[in-house]
């Protein structure tokens, strides 16, 4: 059976964010509505996003996180309309620091943005872990949570000795580093920085 190659009809761009929000919507907006676009506000999530020109639609879908990665093609018929929007898009991306990117690259990409995203999330996780720790200690004889420079246990009232204190600096400094090194991840993770390299991260 004989392969059908079509025109490409899909533009596929990284931009060094997290995810679709408001600044790459305005990015995208900034490029397209000197040539006429006008986004549908029905259709304007950080998964999809679409726009209309006469009788000519667009649509820009997210297809990964960390970095943002997303598709440009026409809703129906390609055009020159969606060609020339397109190459905007595409021109607006790279002066951002993105770049655009095959179909090829594509297929390699994809499976490790789902790596990404996962690696973000346990990020996240950690980040939120060590940011509890920072605002609240524990007690070691109730377990009740306390205000971080509390001199008495919220929960049993007991005084918590220079032990708890030296405990509570330790955490205090390990949970000041962890929340650091999951920052500088999740910004690396956003910029697009390649996955061995955030593996080679040091913990403790
Ligand atoms: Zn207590």
């Amino acid at each position: 059976m004989a392969v059908k190659l079509v025109r490409r009809q899909y533009t596929h761009l990284l931009l060094p964010h997290a995810s679709l929000d408001d600044p790459q919507r305005a990015l995208f907006e900034v490029a397209l509505r000197p040539a006429g676009w006008v986004a549908d506000p029905d259709e304007n999530s950080t998964m999809s996003l679409r726009w209309t020109k006469g009788h000519a639609a667009l649509r820009v879908q997210t297809l990964g996180w960390f970095p943002l990665l997303v598709t440009v093609g026409p809703i129906g018929r390609p055009s020159a309309v969606h060609r020339d929007a397109a190459a905007r898009l595409t021109a607006a991306v790279l002066a951002g620091g993105g770049r655009s990117f095959t179909d090829r690259q594509l297929v390699e990409y994809l499976p490790q943005a789902q790596l990404r995203w996962q690696r973000a999330l346990l990020e996240r996780q950690r980040l939120s872990t060590a940011e509890r720790v920072l605002q609240a200690r524990r007690c070691s004889y109730c377990g009740s949570w306390s205000d971080t420079s509390a001199t008495h246990c919220a929960g049993c009232r007991r005084r918590f000795t220079t032990a708890d204190d030296r405990e509570r600096d330790t955490t205090v400094s390990r949970a000041t580093a962890t929340v650091k090194e999951a920052e500088t991840a999740l910004a690396e993770l956003a910029r697009g920085v390649v996955l061995e390299r955030l593996g080679g991260v040091t913990h403790g």
